[in-house]
């Protein structure tokens, strides 16, 4: 049996977007490629997504936001052309079904790894949700599908506490403000910093009321590569999901942090990405958690499709003898070069000073970081 379920969908590409913008079609095509390059076509368990109910949405957003994309896409249907909803998201014909569409793979994820036929999923979806808010479509994204999915995983699914990590090379604001105040979900960025949506994303954003605490921003300089990333979740992100003790861990996936995407600049390699999958592994083991990821941005489709097969490679490795494969064969290209590996961060002294600082902020709420 697989350890992995894949929740993939060729009607994800019918959501369409104007010409040369960079949350393509294209995108989902490239990683379908690279699953049959690494033939995973046949180790994975594929699972079709059904769509999320307008009940199932609004868990997350508004009935009217709800109600407003769905006149969007039908006027989209009626012009015949895309309708803008934002300075750069769009809603095409097909796009309310399919935005439902993509906020019900989350569901078909949570289910198969909460019925125990999985420990792990991947939802290879698009658009993708984390910077939409309650009632608001933006950057990309129309439902926040991660952010729908752990409601209903607490709802429907038992699931209690859950830890949500965002590596994408923007801050996820939509799941911040989802959870702000809520002390049962945890959830911890990553974002280029100061990067678009530039109004959020700052470590002293940190929750509030019962949820003070446990949201946790790591605004990294432009620059920050594998080393920086790896230091950052071990030194904030692996003590504090120990101690919050978590049995759901999911995480917004997006591979625009890649030394190779056109928007970000950012310089984790196809083997960081592989690396941080790895601790993400490693903290369902410690913690017993049960893992979804959601695919969010990356816009070089040939850095996209290799890092989210690698992901989906890590969490599928049968036996550490498989694992240590997987990762050597990502490592090989920087072997020569380093044999422990690329330390290409543009600025070490930056990124650990800003690691240690929130690592400081944060340790009057978690003790394993004092
Ligand atoms: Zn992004």
């Amino acid at each position: 049996m697989s350890r992995l379920a894949l929740v993939r969908d060729q009607r994800f590409l019918q959501h369409l977007t104007p010409e040369s913008h960079p949350e393509s079609p294209q995108r989902l095509v490239a990683i379908d490629n690279a699953i049959a390059r690494h033939a995973l076509d046949h180790d994975l368990k594929q699972l079709t997504p059904r769509s999320a109910s307008e009940e199932e949405i609004s868990l997350i957003h508004s009935p009217a936001y709800i109600e407003h994309l769905y006149q969007d896409a039908e006027k989209a249907r009626k012009t015949d052309s895309l309708v803008q909803l934002d300075a750069d998201t769009f809603a095409s014909a097909d796009t309310y079904d399919i935005a439902k569409l993509a906020a019900g793979a989350g569901l078909t994820g949570i289910d198969s790894v909460a019925g125990g036929q999985h420990d792990r999923a991947f939802v290879a979806v698009r658009p993708p949700g984390h910077h939409a808010l309650v009632d608001k479509a933006m950057g990309f994204c129309l439902f926040n599908n991660i952010a729908v999915a752990v409601r209903y995983a607490q709802k429907s699914a038992a699931f209690k506490k859950v830890f949500v990590i965002d590596w994408d090379v923007h801050h996820g604001n939509g799941t911040q403000w989802a959870f702000y105040d809520d002390p049962s979900v945890f959830f911890a960025s990553f974002q280029q910093y100061p990067f678009w949506p530039y109004d959020s994303g700052w470590y002293l954003e940190d929750g509030k009321g019962e949820g003070k605490g446990r949201n946790m921003n790591i605004p990294l300089p432009a620059g920050t590569g594998d080393r920086g990333y790896l230091h950052a979740f071990d030194q904030l992100v692996k003590p504090v999901c120990l101690e919050f003790a978590p049995d759901l861990i999911m995480v917004s996936a997006g591979y625009d942090a890649h030394q190779d995407d056109p928007l970000g600049q950012q310089r984790i390699t196809t083997a960081g990405f592989a690396m941080l999958t790895q601790r993400v592994a490693d903290l369902a083991a410690a913690t017993g958690s049960k893992v979804v990821v959601f695919l969010e941005g990356g816009y070089n489709v040939r850095s996209l499709s290799d890092s989210a097969t690698a992901t989906m490679r890590v969490l599928n490795a049968a036996s550490d003898a498989e694992l240590g494969a997987v990762h050597a064969a990502y490592l090989m290209p920087y072997a020569a070069a380093d044999p422990n590996h690329v330390s290409n961060d543009r600025s070490v002294d930056q990124v650990d000073e800003r690691v240690g600082v929130v690592r400081q902020h944060f340790a009057k709420y978690w003790k394993e970081l004092r």
